[in-house]
């Protein structure tokens, strides 16, 4: 028996896909490209019934992409992109002798990486740095005018990073919130960001809760079920060893 989510993929969803296509690439492994309308948990279906020529594809590729997996085993990412605040820029990634990285990002749409490139732990470190100042320049701001638009208030709000969810609320309406949400598609981050202000009135998971939700967000239910994948649009960079769980 095939077990068909042991397979390594990666999703892309894109605006021209009218059907599911299956590539299979040395560089990219096999990667899943969805139309925006594909409901994700028809995904084991179409992956068991393609099995055997996924197993056949990735056999063929697997010589080559050995060798790439080995000669290149990090690679800063060429693009970042925040969908939550739509913001993109392109990485510019120069190695250099210093033994320290350095960023620039002063010029719109473009950074600048200079310094030893190819040790990932530095440069996992200050991408993650990256994220993080991002994060706190926009979420909180996001935050505050959702607040603002619910009347919804909170207490004050926090970034967190390598935590297991997206989103917490206190007792004291204090609000932490993970710095990958601004990886998210833009409503998904507001429909996070609506949940936990909707916890400063119901600490818990009733169905009052539930229906204050609705009001600030009346297709909350396809938001929920759309989180349990939103973990796929975290780059690999910015990856956590930890899985983030459902929201809090
Ligand atoms: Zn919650």
């Amino acid at each position: 028996m095939t077990d068909t989510t042991a397979f390594d993929y990666t999703l892309r969803i894109s605006p021209r896909a009218r059907v599911v296509r299956l590539c299979v690439s040395p560089h990219r492994g096999l990667e899943i490209v969805v139309p925006r309308w594909f409901n994700r948990r028809q995904l084991p279906e179409v992956l068991h019934e393609k099995s055997a020529w996924i197993e056949r594809a990735l056999e063929r590729v697997r010589p080559q992409r050995e060798e790439l997996l080995a000669a290149a085993p990090w690679q800063l990412p060429d693009r970042i992109q925040f969908r939550a605040v739509d913001l993109e820029w392109e990485v510019r990634a120069r190695a250099t002798s210093a033994r320290r990285l350095s960023i620039n990002y002063h010029r719109p749409g473009l950074i600048d990486i200079q310094g030893p490139v190819e040790d990932e732990a530095l440069s996992r470190h200050l991408l993650g740095r990256f994220l993080v100042v991002q994060a706190e320049l926009h979420l909180p701001r996001l935050l505050a005018a959702l607040s603002r638009a619910t009347g919804l208030s909170y207490r004050r709000a926090s970034i967190r990073r390598q935590r297991s969810r997206w989103g917490s609320c206190s007792a004291q309406g204090a609000i932490s919130l993970n710095a990958a949400l601004l990886f998210l598609p833009c409503h998904l981050t507001r429909y996070v960001l609506v949940h936990e202000l909707c916890h400063t009135v119901h600490l818990n998971h009733s169905n009052r809760f539930w229906s204050l939700v609705e009001k600030h967000c009346p297709d909350y239910r396809t938001a929920e079920r759309e989180m349990r994948d939103a973990r796929d649009y975290v780059p690999r960079w910015a990856n956590s060893e930890q899985a983030i769980a459902p929201l809090a």
